[in-house]
């Protein structure tokens, strides 16, 4: 029997990734460029992918479960040309993971047609989606992110913007949207931005990203970040920005900096890689060992390693190989081969960690299972000793905006204290960056969501008691 143990199941894992484009000149395209941005935002959801684009108010949606390019081949990017278009990549925390549930969702109706494209987690759609029902309302898909397109298009007669501003008024949770209409592009972050969402220009033409580095992979320059609450509307003759909350209280997840972005983005002004950087010369100074190497879990830990190595000293090395071709279909190894430490997602470098006192970094513990495979890894390789310091602190409550996390029990930290942590990891010794040390590796100034970490929310979770307010 497999049970389902694989390293990617010891992580947070991401929701949902957004890119728009708006090309002013209406004989452009604007599906290639979104394809590309979608394939620079892949780690943010590899369940599945799609791409809505309109020509002439006509608005054509292609989409699939997989990866960007397994979804997408020339002859589909072909079928869906425009000069406006949507993209979504999609890790579900809300609904099932099937095709119904992919994104963006579609509406065409008699006032025009409307493409939506969310990353985040609505922590009323149950409440609103029951409203919607009773008043009439199908849906097809067991998504919140249906909530959302089913509120718009109900309003519409209103007029799109005001039928927008009606819905967010209305929503709560964490949501970066992109909204492609018959002649606009549509960007807006929750009131808090929980997710991020930035501003591009490639000559002539508008981008929306979830992260700088989409804007970069098509060739655009980055212009700003959406700010929390606001709805910036891309026209042809002009662009139009607008808050839609009067309370406004920054509040970008904290995890992004830690393992969720890439790290050439650049999140709210802050860069991922120096925040990274930064994590790992602040846990140096916060709990340094006596040691010989210093590696980094790769890819998110090595950053940190660098920045924990300038700190303390200790040379830097990549002790961790970690193979970059096991995907999706992975079966995860049967008991009798993880007893003997059967990894086939990281190996150890023998030579260069043999003989050593080895500090090892990684981003966060979750279940805490790579981190025990791992130290079993370092001392059959030879290592004389393995000290895990993790660049985040210990995570100990679910996330309810948008990032998939284990039931709390399922938490390591939540039922161990970090000395019971250590022995059950095998470690000679655990420690984790404190709360404080995150704020500072971001700016030192908070207007972080530190939710998972610390059991404060930004906004309130129904059945949960502790919000710091919005
Ligand atoms: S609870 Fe954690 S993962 Fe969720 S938004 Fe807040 S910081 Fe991010």
């Amino acid at each position: 029997m497999y049970t389902d143990m694989t390293d990617e199941n010891d992580k947070l894992q991401e929701a949902c990734g957004v890119f728009g484009v708006f090309c002013n000149d209406p004989n452009k395209d604007a599906v290639l460029p979104v394809y590309y941005g979608l394939l620079s935002l892949q780690h943010r959801g590899q369940e599945s992918a799609g791409i809505a684009a309109v020509k002439n108010k006509a608005l054509e949606c292609r989409k699939g479960m997989g990866l960007v390019g397994e979804v997408f081949n020339p002859e589909i990017l072909n079928r869906i040309q425009g000069p406006a278009a949507v993209g979504h990549v999609r890790y579900s925390t809300s609904g099932t993971s099937s095709i119904e549930n992919a994104q963006p969702f579609v509406s065409r109706f008699k006032l025009g047609s409307i493409a939506v494209a969310h990353n985040g987690t609505l922590t009323n759609a149950d409440v609103v989606r029951e409203l919607l029902e009773d008043a009439g309302s199908g849906f097809v898909s067991s998504s919140d992110s249906e909530v959302i397109i089913n509120l718009i298009t109900k309003n519409y007669k209103k007029g799109f913007e005001r039928s927008l501003t009606d819905t967010i008024k209305f929503i709560k949770g964490s949501y970066a949207l992109v909204i492609l209409t018959d002649d606009a592009l549509v960007g807006a972050r929750d009131p808090n931005g929980l997710r991020p969402l930035c501003l591009g220009k490639r000559d002539e033409d508008w981008l929306l990203a979830s992260e700088s580095c989409a804007i970069d992979a098509v060739g655009g320059a980055f212009v700003r970040d959406i700010e929390p609450g606001e709805v910036i509307v891309i026209h042809r003759e002009q662009v139009v920005s607008f808050s839609f909350s009067e309370k406004t209280r920054r509040a970008l997840c904290a995890f992004e900096y830690v393992y969720f972005a890439r790290p050439d983005s650049i999140l709210d002004g802050v860069d991922v890689y120096g925040a990274r950087l930064r994590a790992g010369q602040i846990l140096g100074r916060e709990s340094a060992a006596a040691a010989d190497l210093v590696i980094g879990v790769p890819d998110s830990g090595c950053p940190a390693a660098i920045g924990y190595s300038r700190a303390t000293g200790t040379p830097f090395g990549l002790g961790i190989v970690k193979s970059k071709y096991v995907g999706r279909t992975f079966i995860a190894p049967n008991q009798d081969l993880r007893e003997k430490a059967v990894s086939v997602k990281h190996n150890v470098i023998r030579s260069e960690v043999q003989g050593k006192r080895v500090i090892l970094i990684d981003d966060s513990i979750v279940r805490g299972t790579t981190s025990r495979r791992l130290v079993s890894l370092l001392r059959q390789a030879g290592a004389g000793e393995v000290h895990i310091r993790v660049c985040s602190p210990p995570v100990r409550f679910p996330c309810f905006f948008g990032i998939d996390t284990p039931h709390r029990k399922e938490l390591i930290s939540n039922t161990n204290s970090v000395n019971e942590l250590c022995a059950s990891l095998g470690a000679d010794s655990l420690a984790f960056l404190s709360v404080e040390g995150l704020l500072e590796s971001l700016d030192g100034e908070g207007g972080y969501c530190l939710g998972c970490f610390t059991g404060e929310y930004p906004v309130s979770v129904p059945g949960e008691a502790n919000s710091i307010g919005s």
